[in-house]
């Protein structure tokens, strides 16, 4: 088994809150962490206690959810709240920060964004980043997303192959294309 990187596991963390996001507009997660330890994590979600965007739509206002806290946001009030220091800290994210998320890192004393997906990358964001000094990294994701329905895609592949199987010209090939799948999606 191939051992993941710091980088990678970090991210995988966030990918995994972002599936908690409560909004529908965009799942993010976020993850601070110092001296390689979790300290904090978020993701877009209403306030605590409040209604949910999937259940009750999105509050739109001028093209934005003015319900949703961004996951940045959520990770940073989670230290705030146990007064836990962020001085330092980085913070990995699947999307790049939006400008008020960006404003916060800076202010909260993050020097290191790590981000999977570019979006809507802020040319402001870029700017107040690098005056402050917080070097902002793109993780290449491509090998870690978190998988979802990983059961039924295996399902799904067996019942494939036994409807090729009974009509198979090629039954080495095919045996062949079985095994790597086998070895793609069993759950090891
Ligand atoms: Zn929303
Ligand atoms: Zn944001």
């Amino acid at each position: 088994m191939e051992r993941i990187s710091w980088n990678q596991y970090f991210m995988a963390q966030s990918q995994l809150l972002a599936l908690r996001s409560t909004c529908t507009r965009l799942a993010v997660g976020a993850t601070i962490v110092r001296d390689k330890r979790i300290i904090a994590g978020g993701y877009n979600g209403s306030i605590a206690g409040g209604v949910h965007c999937i259940d009750e739509g999105c509050y739109v206002i001028d093209h934005h959810c003015v319900r949703t806290i961004h996951a940045e946001m959520n990770a940073i009030l989670q230290c705030a709240k146990f007064g836990v220091p962020t001085t330092d800290a980085e913070i990995y994210v699947t999307h790049f920060p939006c400008l008020q998320c960006c404003k916060a890192i800076i202010q909260a004393g993050i020097k290191k964004v790590y981000y999977a997906q570019d979006y809507k990358n802020h040319p402001y964001a870029i700017e107040l980043f690098g005056q402050a000094g917080v070097s902002v990294e793109k993780v290449e994701q491509n090998e870690m997303k978190v998988e979802l329905h990983s059961l039924e895609k295996q399902q799904f592949l067996d019942r494939v192959f036994n409807e090729l199987e009974k009509n198979a010209a090629n039954k080495g090939g095919l045996a062949e294309l079985k095994k790597e799948a086998d070895k793609l999606f069993s759950a090891e």
